[in-house]
């Protein structure tokens, strides 16, 4: 993968990058999670102390191809600005006269932002042509282009592949970060190897279990999905969520994963409750005794205790998916206990997926005692399926 580096000398060189920055907004338009922008920062400060006039693009939300004011990226041209301690731009469109007027006016070691690339219909179009009318549109605002927008390389559009192969091309430091910790996990992991597996559904994750359980050496399962594996098994479950069509499935995994000496865990007790809801009452069950009229909505803490102690036995570990439903303070204790175990451990750690990732920074952890904390839900779960993702092959030599 090209670096930033292979782009030789920046100073005075326009520059065009894509970020990631699709943050939470509340009601007010405040950014709820400034996550994503910090994580660009590393791109953003080299090519401002390289000199280089910088152009960014980015999306915010679904606008589905038309101009919205509330997808409008002005909330995050101030944080950014913020950040950086130097005035971020925002153009008033994304490559109408505006943005054309402010990447003319760009100076040396000034940053300015395009208005959302959603806005226009040809930056998601499937007709190739329709994109690449929009990628010479962007290429022709700068000299070279950095792609850094993790959370978007697995899909093929405008500012992410087609505008690569128009301009000088190289992957910034947080897409180079992303795929070289990610690739610590498929590449020759250092062993034992452990997959932790949560989130709600099994379906979600097929992918992910089916190119895992080849490379894996232990694969620990909680959260919602762990119901249908736990049905695969013979376990009544209550109310638990379950995927009826998925208990074949699952119990092909457990199968396969008995042929290939992977060994899989399952919660052997649970955090039960009536009630889907915050201060619905709680109890722990063994699970070959859940309650019928009551649902699985956490591991149980002799299971939290088996998977921490299976993390800290682990040199390499990686984590996708809650282990319960860790919005509910009630039903946090499981992902709490996955969480501080690979804050723990002294194995290589990785954190995929939204929602764990979320976790980790809401109920409290010390990001910087992970190895790695990836940005890009989709895009780093699909790494670990082991597909190409279009935005990452076209920056390779
Ligand atoms: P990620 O984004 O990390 O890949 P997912 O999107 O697959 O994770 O799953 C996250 C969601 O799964 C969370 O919102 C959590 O509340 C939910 N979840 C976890 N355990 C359960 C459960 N036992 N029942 C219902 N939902 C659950
Ligand atoms: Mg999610």
């Amino acid at each position: 993968m090209r670096t930033i580096d292979s782009l030789g000398d920046l100073s005075g060189k326009k520059v065009l990058v894509r970020s990631d920055f699709n943050v939470p907004l509340d009601a007010e338009k405040n950014i709820t999670d400034d996550g994503r922008i910090r994580a660009a920062l590393p791109t953003l400060t080299r090519l401002v102390k390289a000199g280089a006039k910088v152009v960014v693009m980015a999306h915010l939300g679904r606008p589905k191809g038309k101009v919205n004011p509330d997808f409008s990226l002005a909330p995050v041209a101030a944080r950014l600005g913020e950040l950086l301690g130097q005035n971020v731009k925002l153009a008033a469109d994304t490559v109408g006269e505006d943005a054309h007027r402010l990447a003319a006016q760009v100076g040396p070691g000034e940053v300015v932002l395009l208005e959302n690339v959603r806005f226009d219909p040809r930056e998601t179009s499937k007709t190739d042509s329709e994109r690449e009318e929009l990628a010479a549109l962007y290429a022709a605002l700068a000299d070279v282009y950095v792609s850094d927008g993790f959370g978007v390389v697995h899909r093929k559009q405008a500012s992410v592949y087609d505008v690569a192969k128009l301009l000088p091309s190289a992957a910034g430091e947080l897409v180079f970060k992303e795929i070289d910790s990610l690739s610590k996990a498929t590449d020759n992991p250092q062993r034992p190897y452990t997959v932790i597996l949560g989130g709600s559904k099994v379906s979600d994750k097929l992918g992910v279990i089916d190119n895992l359980i080849e490379k894996a050496d232990r694969l620990l399962i909680g959260g919602g999905m762990a119901y249908t594996f736990l049905r695969a098994q013979g376990y009544e479950v209550g109310k638990s969520l379950l995927e009826e069509d998925q208990i074949e499935n699952a119990k092909a995994y457990l199968e396969k994963a008995k042929q290939k000496g992977v060994e899989i865990l399952l919660p052997t007790d649970n955090v039960t409750a009536a009630e889907f809801k915050a201060d619905a009452p709680a109890s722990v069950h063994p699970a070959d005794a859940m309650p019928a009229q009551e649902m699985g909505l956490d591991i149980g803490p002799q299971t939290a205790e088996r998977y921490a102690q299976a993390i800290a036995d682990s040199k390499t570990i990686v984590w996708n998916g809650p282990m319960g439903v860790f919005e509910f303070e009630a039903f946090a204790k499981g992902t709490r206990a996955v969480a501080q175990a690979m804050q723990d451990a002294c194995g290589f750690t990785i954190v995929g997926g939204g929602d764990s990732a979320a976790a980790v920074r809401t109920l409290g952890y010390d990001e910087t005692k992970f190895n790695h904390i990836s940005t890009g839900g989709g895009a780093s779960l699909e790494f670990l399926e082991g597909k190409t993702l279009p935005g990452i092959a076209v920056l390779e030599d």
